[in-house]
């Protein structure tokens, strides 16, 4: 997918591909050298884990905040053209058999970050043959992927070589290619050093950006203990390390409740939530109240009767009915069948701890 208007481009121009995650720092990077006067175009991967609005634009309790996607905002914010890119397959490889292991949690920095500048300037996936890339990395930020020991390796096993810019941390790396040559004035770049945002605040502050979007942890949902823990949960329950695309949107959303090792419930949280879930009803088995207000329950696995009435007994714990001593939910199995169960809701002291992944 492509965004806004292409600048003028002189031939003598030299083109930069920028890494744009639609965080601060690789916002300002691309900044820096785009006021040198180089041709920067954006490049934004979609890799299926990415944070950008997902859970906002499903969950009630998000509905205030504003829906946009940051990368694209921030293209649009530079004025340059942005290049959305899927990767979700390739990338897998990546999450799956990260040859630099994780992070903290199932978050594959420094192999992605390789992957990433791999993709942008030397397999040249776009196909525009640019001069170099750029990112918002920052020596010493990132536990993983942003240490000095790991700033050379990532330009080494990309291929990108002197042809990858830090331009907020240039002054703590040795010049490369584009300052050599002159493509940028090394002098009008940063030696930002360390976890310390501030200096990246005042960077924005001076070119006047207010607005700029302030991840967490990461800039995927990878990094994310909670999540992290249920993809492990889903390897393991499967006893293959594997995903598919719907896999990894679903642990996204709702409470994942796995009360046995052949089946998990995905219980939806609020109206969002249980919009969201029903897109995937004829996918699973799946388990709605009747008699009070209530989730959307899907069932994921191989549930055998009695499976099927504490899933019920669970779903009833979260509608409106949890104190009442009956709830009426209906089964809904994968025939087309519809079953109704009467339940007596499952209290709080029933719902051992373990059930719950993720949490
Ligand atoms: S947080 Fe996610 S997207 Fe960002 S570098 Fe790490 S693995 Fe890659």
């Amino acid at each position: 997918m492509t965004a806004q208007p292409q600048s003028q481009t002189s031939p003598t121009r030299k083109r930069a591909a920028a890494l744009i995650s639609g965080g601060l720092d690789s916002m300002l990077a691309a900044k820096v050298v785009l006021d040198q006067g180089v041709d920067v175009e954006g490049v934004n991967f979609f890799t299926g884990f990415c944070v950008e609005g997902h859970t906002h634009a499903i969950r009630r309790k998000d509905r205030s905040r504003e829906k946009r996607n940051n990368a694209l905002w921030v293209a649009e914010q530079l004025g340059i053209k942005l290049h959305i890119v899927d990767v979700i397959d390739e990338y897998k490889e990546i999450v799956l058999n990260p040859k630099h292991g994780y992070g903290a949690n199932l978050n594959p920095c420094l192999d992605c970050k390789i992957f990433m500048v791999n993709k942008a300037l030397v397999t040249d996936v776009l196909g525009r043959g640019y001069d170099f890339v750029i990112t918002g990395e920052v020596v010493g930020q990132r536990p993983k992927s942003q240490r000095a020991d790991t700033m050379p390796l990532i330009a080494q096993e990309s291929g990108a070589g002197d042809r990858l810019l830090r331009p907020l941390c240039a002054h703590n790396l040795p010049p490369t290619l584009p300052e050599r040559e002159g493509w940028v004035d090394r002098a009008k770049l940063y030696g930002f050093h360390g976890r310390d945002r501030k200096p990246q605040m005042a960077l924005a502050h001076s070119f006047g950006f207010t607005d700029y979007a302030q991840p967490a942890g990461g800039c995927c949902f990878l990094t994310d203990e909670s999540y992290a823990g249920k993809l492990a949960d889903l390897w393991s329950s499967r006893g293959v390390r594997d995903y598919d695309f719907d896999d990894i949107m679903l642990l996204k959303v709702g409470r994942h409740i796995r009360p046995a090792s052949h089946y998990k419930l995905i219980v939806g949280r609020e109206e969002g939530e249980n919009n969201f879930l029903a897109g995937y009803r004829k996918r699973f088995v799946h388990l709605t109240t009747l008699s009070h207000t209530g989730p959307l329950t899907l069932v994921d696995g191989a549930p055998d009767t009695d499976d099927l009435i504490l899933s019920a007994r669970i779903t009833a714990r979260y509608s409106q009915g949890r104190n009442a001593d009956e709830v009426s939910v209906e089964v809904h199995h994968l025939s087309g069948a519809v079953e109704e169960l009467r339940v007596t809701p499952l209290s709080p002291t029933e719902l051992e701890p373990a059930w719950q992944v993720g949490a």
